[in-house]
């Protein structure tokens, strides 16, 4: 672990690797799966913040002027090293998930209980592949976002390799759910036309890769321990 290779965003420690972490299945090596499976350089020695966790945190930061803004945020499934840092920025800051315990609220993403136009900014990161009405979860997302200054990041596990999203819900079982989508509480794998899928609920999306950014892509090198392929999905809602 030591050396100076690597930067942890959250921790500010230097380190010459970060963990591994994750499991592969034969489906992640055969769909391509970006976002799940194992990875060499994830989490941090010294905080534990995973990979995906920074990505978003440094998107934020350096893409954004949100870091600074008094705005109001929700974040679902909150990651804890993201969420603690994200409770210490923001005033208004909500932690949610249908089943986990230690967040601010129990909500289904499907029946949002906010007025509409209520959030500046929506943190899901690996929620809607569980969600088996996801175009609901997403029109709720949409209902419930400030329209025009609003952004949300919904990342998923993509499947680089497929067109179409992969869903079928006869496939009940959690082993046979491991076997098709990569985890037992998955219930789909979303495919190459996941920006199709906000864009039908109406969002306008934009794809950012990190290494477009000479501040998250130093030199050319992949400093902060990002998984290679991910992008970021981030909507607004500029529609009516
Ligand atoms: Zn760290």
């Amino acid at each position: 672990m030591s050396g100076f290779k690597h930067k942890c965003p959250m921790c500010n420690f230097y380190m010459g690797s970060f963990k591994p972490y994750g499991f592969d299945l034969p489906v992640m090596y055969e769909k391509q799966v970006v976002g799940g499976g194992r990875r060499e350089n994830a989490r941090c020695f010294i905080c534990g913040c995973l990979d995906r966790e920074r990505l978003i945190y440094m998107f934020l930061k350096h893409q954004t002027s949100l870091l600074s803004d008094n705005i109001k945020v929700l974040h679902f499934a909150p990651e804890t090293v993201l969420s603690r840092k994200l409770k210490s920025i923001f005033s208004h800051y909500i932690t949610a998930d249908l089943n986990a315990k230690n967040v601010d609220m129990t909500i289904d993403m499907t029946d949002i209980p906010f007025p509409d136009e209520h959030f500046d900014l929506i943190i899901a990161n690996h929620v809607l592949e569980h969600i088996p009405d996801d175009k609901k979860a997403l029109n709720e997302l949409k209902r419930v976002l400030k329209s025009m200054s609003g952004l949300a990041i919904l990342q998923v596990p993509i499947s680089l390799n497929s067109e179409q999203t992969y869903e079928d819900f006869s496939i009940d079982t959690d082993e046979g759910r491991l076997h098709a989508f990569g985890q037992e509480d998955h219930v789909r794998l979303y495919g190459n036309d996941y920006g199709d899928r906000l864009k039908q609920a109406g969002f306008d999306v934009q794809v950012f890769d990190w290494k477009s950014s000479r501040t998250l892509y130093p030199k050319k090198k992949n400093k902060f321990g990002f998984i290679a392929q991910e992008k970021i999905y981030i909507v607004k809602n500029t529609r009516n």
